[in-house]
């Protein structure tokens, strides 16, 4: 291979070749969801641009530790360290215990990802699971003077901090930049300057979420948990540091505060940032309601779209986007992804039947491998993948029809990579035991068997009849008979 790794690195704002600290290693941390509600579309798509980065990099041979967290404390509503905890929220609004709303969300985040075929991450810890870690990284960066102590609360003093290394260098802000841009005090606050940010809040007699610590019983600020995290797992320098684009600032820009101020050198190499999923225009978001959750998708109950689509569908139409690029979601582009997702499926078992048919290839096979890796060198471009796999389906057709030839050594190579790039770096799979279609035909299935034992009660077979109802039991499908009609319930 003639090109080797490139990446964005947001921090230099240019592509950069990849070199990891440890040969043959890769340290990746990503951002996970905070679990206060279902992970929407937009958040999906984020995870399914790292899950390519991951799958690639392993692609290459790379052993990578891929550490993805789970918010389940610390996340306030407002970005300025105000405002409710977000699960705690939730859980007031439902009368249930904060960590019910935890496991909820997390089950759920757990299913949607393995539905769009996402790796699970080599680990996924919790906020919760690392108080102790948090507060110690808080003593550490209160012995440095970085951090100052109001009414049991802890604040990351950023005016001070950027007097000795320089605070903004993420998302390109400065200091004076940002005193003109952050509101002022309203008097309420503990903080000195508007600009700085909560490493421990002390909790309010009413909020539950709760731990001790040397300052008050409180929890930590949002921005800590995964420089603790990072810092326990990957060490205090790693490779790539992951998230949605808009958690440059202020959540990256905090977590390289928190770790330089301690070890007085960048902590990540190589800040990686997935571009937004839009919907009819705008930001998908949470709490705007502009968004559809992946079910919604699957099942087609949303009001946006017409059909549902599958779980591979939809992971397709993403990857056909540049992640760093913005991405409307609409029928038209879902409905040509389908298409074209379905056009490789087709192809792959086109390919799986061919016959080697001469002893030279009428296709150039090494310069489409090139092409092929220099695409997802130049910055996981995948759009830019599947174009050339498109190409080589224009080719395995053409073979098929007998109109161009290949050799059973160009064959056999073909056949791998194309399979190494559908299934393990683009990760995409069948749809045969997931897809709407199975759900549709299953159900198709159970009303034409109750259809028939209708009409086998009506001509008085009752033999028939209860063949079937018990049958379906074994399958803990339970038929009941009523005067409209029988209906079906899987138990
Ligand atoms: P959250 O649970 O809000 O912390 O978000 C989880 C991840 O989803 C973060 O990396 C966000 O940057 C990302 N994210 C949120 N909204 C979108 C969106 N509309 N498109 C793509 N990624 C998003
Ligand atoms: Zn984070």
């Amino acid at each position: 291979m003639n090109s080797s790794l490139s990446v964005y690195n947001s921090l230099k704002g240019e592509k950069q070749v990849f070199e990891s600290i440890v040969a043959g290693h890769v340290g990746m941390y990503v951002c996970g969801p905070t679990v206060y509600s279902n992970v929407h579309l937009g958040n999906c798509r984020t995870f399914i641009s790292f899950d390519l980065m991951y799958r690639y990099l392993k692609h290459l041979g790379y052993k990578v530790r891929y550490v993805r967290n789970i918010t389940d404390a610390g996340h306030l509503e407002n970005d300025a360290d105000e405002g409710e905890d977000r699960i705690a929220k939730k859980a007031r609004l439902e009368s249930i215990e904060p960590m019910e709303v935890v496991q909820r969300y997390t089950v759920d985040f757990r299913n949607i990802m393995a539905q769009f075929n996402a790796l699970p991450p080599s680990i996924e810890p919790t906020a919760t699971g690392h108080i102790v870690e948090q507060i110690e990284l808080i003593k550490e960066i209160m012995e440095q003077g970085y951090a100052y102590e109001v009414n049991g609360s802890v604040y990351f003093d950023v005016l001070k901090f950027n007097k000795d290394i320089p605070y903004g260098k993420l998302s390109g802000r400065n200091i004076e930049d940002l005193i003109h841009n952050t509101r002022t005090l309203d008097g309420q606050s503990d903080k000195k300057n508007p600009q700085d940010f909560a490493l421990w809040k002390k909790a309010e007699p009413v909020h539950i979420m709760r731990w001790p610590s040397p300052w008050s019983d409180g929890f930590p600020g949002w921005h800590l948990e995964c420089t603790a995290m990072s810092r326990k797992y990957l060490g205090t320098q790693f490779d790539i540091h992951g998230g949605g684009m808009d958690l440059k600032f202020p959540h990256h820009e905090c977590e390289i505060a928190q770790a330089e101020s301690i070890d007085k050198t960048p902590p990540v190499n190589y800040w990686l940032h997935a571009n937004m999923l839009t919907l009819n225009g705008k930001k998908m978001a949470k709490s705007t309601g502009n968004n559809i959750l992946p079910k919604e998708m699957f099942n087609g109950s949303n009001e946006v779209f017409k059909k549902a689509f599958s779980p591979m569908a939809v992971r397709f139409f993403t990857l056909q986007a540049h992640y760093r690029s913005i991405v409307d979601l609409s029928e038209t582009a879902l409905e040509a992804s389908e298409k074209g997702f379905n056009r490789l499926l087709e192809a792959l078992q086109t390919l799986e039947n061919l016959s080697p048919s001469a002893a030279t290839t009428d296709f150039d096979f090494k310069a489409w491998k090139e092409k092929c890796y220099e695409a997802m060198n130049d910055d996981f471009n995948s759009p830019l993948l599947i174009a050339h796999l498109f190409d080589a389906v224009k080719f395995i057709n053409s073979v098929a029809n007998q109109k161009q030839e290949i050799s059973e050594k160009d064959l056999e190579d073909l056949k791998n990579l194309f399979n190494a790039f559908f299934y393990d770096v683009l990760g995409l799979k069948s749809t045969e035991n997931d897809g709407v279609k199975d759900v549709s035909q299953l159900e198709g299935t159970l009303k034409l068997l109750l259809e028939i034992r209708d009409q086998a009660r009506a001509s008085k077979d009752f033999e028939t009849s209860d063949l079937i109802r018990d049958a379906l039991l074994e399958l803990n499908i339970q038929i009941n008979d009523a005067p409209e009609g029988s209906s079906f319930k899987i138990n």
